[in-house]
């Protein structure tokens, strides 16, 4: 077996964090990743490769073993739901929650706890059904892609699941939070086997990057 160690990672907020983590354990692109068009970058030590996939297929890779590690938003890790890895270590960046959110108008009058059936537009179809069947309220959950926060504005559905971090795109759109599903940071995974087969060196770069990571708080 190679003991080349890809690591999946995705463009934006992810990538952006994670690389001065790697940079702190030894790891750097040969090029600038964001003026590029490949999907397989070198790295500054020979035995690592990074892999720049869409955010949502960083769990697949690694769960199959097309990656060793993965970057991956908790939030779709939760979504995700697979069983085929191991979240290694937290890596406190890109944080943010996801939230039930509505309009403020409807807000008012509103409380969570007399919830009994909800219309919810989300991309977070899998976290939303479990969140509201734990607590005995039926939904009808309309799948999006983006844009979540449209929704209610043109009469889709009367609530939204979604990621809020400052809470200004909420606001832009005259919604608020009414509950608080899960706080999310992106985690470090692995693939199963590859932790058994290609123990120390993921060993070695998974503490440089816990120490890394702890030195950025
Ligand atoms: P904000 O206006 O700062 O609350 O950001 C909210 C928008 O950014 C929403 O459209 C979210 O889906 C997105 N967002 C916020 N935090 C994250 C994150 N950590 N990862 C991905 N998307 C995020």
């Amino acid at each position: 077996m190679s003991t080349t160690i890809n690591i999946a990672l995705s463009k934006g907020r992810i990538l952006e964090d994670t690389l001065p983590l790697l940079a702190r354990a030894g790891v750097e692109p040969l090029e600038d990743i964001n003026k590029s068009r490949k999907l397989i970058f070198d790295t500054s030590d020979a035995d690592v490769k990074l892999t720049v996939i869409r955010a949502a297929d960083v769990p697949t890779y690694v769960q199959y073993g097309a990656a060793d590690l993965g970057v991956s938003g908790k939030d779709v890790l939760m979504e995700y739901d697979g069983d085929g890895l191991y979240e290694l270590l937290d890596l406190k960046i890109a944080q943010c929650r996801l939230m039930v959110a509505e309009p403020e108008q409807l807000a008012k009058n509103d409380d969570p706890k007399n919830w009994t059936r909800l219309r919810i537009a989300t991309k977070y179809v899998n976290i939303a059904k479990r969140h509201f069947a734990a607590k005995g309220i039926q939904t009808d959950i309309i799948k999006l892609y983006g844009s979540m926060e449209l929704a209610p504005l043109v009469g889709l559905s009367d609530r939204i699941v979604d990621l809020v971090s400052t809470g200004k795109t909420l606001k832009a759109n005259g919604l608020v939070e009414v509950e608080h599903i899960a706080d999310i940071s992106s985690w470090l995974v692995a693939n199963k086997a590859s932790m058994k087969m290609k123990h120390k060196k993921l060993k070695a770069l998974v503490e440089q990057l816990a120490i890394a990571v702890q030195d950025q708080s």
